[in-house]
């Protein structure tokens, strides 16, 4: 039986362990702190593969598959998980408050509608009978009632408990320090608990995947892009749908939440929340939901997107290696992506397939920097 070795216990990691284990494989992940501590719980959880790819190609049809994917796989972790996730499909408005905006949106939304998804353009007060609580400035939207959002931290909880059940070896405190080889095989890692040896190694560490490369000598570069957001009780606002605008977004989730971000900063791989990037959000937001500025303050945090040069992830095969696999590079969108990642890299795994991977291959970045290798 194939033995694979994930380093990372995010929601790559974590759903691409529960993907493998329900094919009947061995696996193991490293993790070194929390499961899921990272940039998988700072998330929103949306689920918005049309607000957020600005145009057509490759990454925006793996985003409309992973959504499409997202209500059977969800429905699947419950019931083995024994645990909701709070998936809600319900519609998602991106609202532009000028005229130079909806001009924006506009073209926008012309070339998906011409592209067959399920948009509509909504102005004036059509698009408060979608949101009643939306400021009578917004002038246009696009409405896309396919796209949604999910509980990110509920996820996560439901993936360890699944992967308990199904005999994953969860390591936490765990860190993985280097590379064990064998010529040019990777045959494991090195970790503070100490080696660790597998069939197949798959880095899915997020903005810490970059690091990793390194210890081959190999520059495939990941970089962190801090986002803060903070949180808000939804009592007396009783929200209906995300609201995406050019200074913010809004998330009113299930749990009593209505999630507000957030930033891109870079910041290397500080997680602080900053005055300035809080009071940057809040005011991003408010001008959408006037009533927002009466809500009750819960909490902000942050967390680090793992970024690559052209905005795509990074799956497969770490080229000049054999027996090492990336699943990383997830930027803005990991929630999003994590079903399909996990099909797509288990397909690759169990039967070498990369046909579906080709544009997201990680040879498209390497080059080598260093001889110099990390490994035991
Ligand atoms: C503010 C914010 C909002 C976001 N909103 C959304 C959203 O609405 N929708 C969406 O789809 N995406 C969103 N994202 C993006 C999403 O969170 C990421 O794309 C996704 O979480 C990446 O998952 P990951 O598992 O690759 O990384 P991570 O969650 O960071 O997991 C990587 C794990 O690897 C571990 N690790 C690293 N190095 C080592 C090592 N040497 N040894 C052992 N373990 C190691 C880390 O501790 C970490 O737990 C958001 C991100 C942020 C920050």
């Amino acid at each position: 039986m194939t033995n694979c070795l994930i380093v990372g216990g995010g929601i790559i990691g974590l759903s691409l362990a529960y993907e493998l284990s329900r094919r009947g494989l061995s696996v193991t992940v490293a993790e070194q702190g929390a499961w899921g501590g990272q940039a998988s719980s700072a998330a929103a959880g949306m689920l918005a593969p049309l607000k957020e790819f600005s145009q057509p190609g490759p990454l925006l049809d793996l985003g409309i598959e992973s959504l499409r994917l997202y209500p059977e796989w969800a429905a699947e972790l419950e019931a083995e998980a024994g645990r909701d996730v709070q998936l809600c499909i319900d519609g998602l408005l991106t609202v532009a408050l000028t005229e130079e905006e909806a001009e924006q949106l506009r073209a926008k939304f012309t070339w998906q509608r011409e592209s067959g998804y399920d948009v509509r353009w909504l102005t004036g007060a059509a698009i408060r009978d979608v949101e009643p609580l939306l400021t009578d400035r917004a002038i246009a939207a696009i409405h896309s009632p396919s796209e949604g959002h999910v509980n990110n931290r509920m996820l996560l909880q439901a993936l360890v408990t699944a992967c308990k059940r199904r005999g994953v070896t969860l390591l936490s405190g765990c860190v993985v320090t280097g590379f064990v080889a064998e010529g040019s095989r990777v045959v494991g890692v090195e970790t503070t608990a100490g080696s660790l040896f597998a069939d197949e190694t798959i880095i899915a560490s997020g903005a810490w995947a970059g690091i990793a490369m390194g210890w081959l000598g190999l520059s495939i570069p990941v970089l962190p892009v801090r986002g803060q957001i903070a949180a808000v009780d939804s009592a007396g606002i009783p929200l209906q749908t995300v609201i995406f605008g050019s200074t913010g977004y809004i998330t009113p989730k299930r749990d009593g939440k209505i999630v507000l971000g957030a930033t891109e900063d870079e910041a290397g791989f500080q997680r602080e929340v900053t005055l300035e990037g809080l009071t940057g959000v809040l005011n991003g937001v408010m001008p959408y939901v006037p009533a927002l500025s009466s809500a009750p303050f819960l909490e902000a945090w942050a967390g680090l997107r793992p970024a690559t040069a052209d905005g795509k992830p990074l799956l497969g095969p770490v080229p000049g290696w054999s027996g090492l696999s990336l699943a990383g590079g997830h930027f803005r969108n990991g929630i999003l992506l994590s079903p399909i990642t996990a099909k797509l890299m288990a397909d690759y795994l169990e039967q070498g397939r990369t046909e579906r991977l080709e544009p997201f291959l990680p040879e498209r970045f390497t080059s080598v920097v260093s001889q110099g290798r990390k490994m035991g």
